[in-house]
């Protein structure tokens, strides 16, 4: 099971797009640092909880 975590869906300042998938565990790490280096959080229990109530499973249209 992958996750996907999507820039769009949350509220930004900067319009960002960026989304990210891959394993839980990934998903998580990338998100924290990109929140970090692209919209200035602080790295915080609160910021990874935040990232990890917006993980969702990916949806792959081409699942057959
Ligand atoms: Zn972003």
């Amino acid at each position: 099971m992958r996750y996907v975590v999507d820039c769009r869906e949350q509220p930004s300042e900067n319009n960002c797009t960026l989304t990210i998938a891959g394993e839980k565990e990934e998903v998580l790490k990338a998100a924290v640092e990109h929140a970090i280096s692209s919209h200035g959080h602080t790295d915080s229990e609160e910021l990874r909880s935040g990232i990890e109530s917006g993980l969702k499973p990916e949806q792959t249209a081409a699942a057959s």
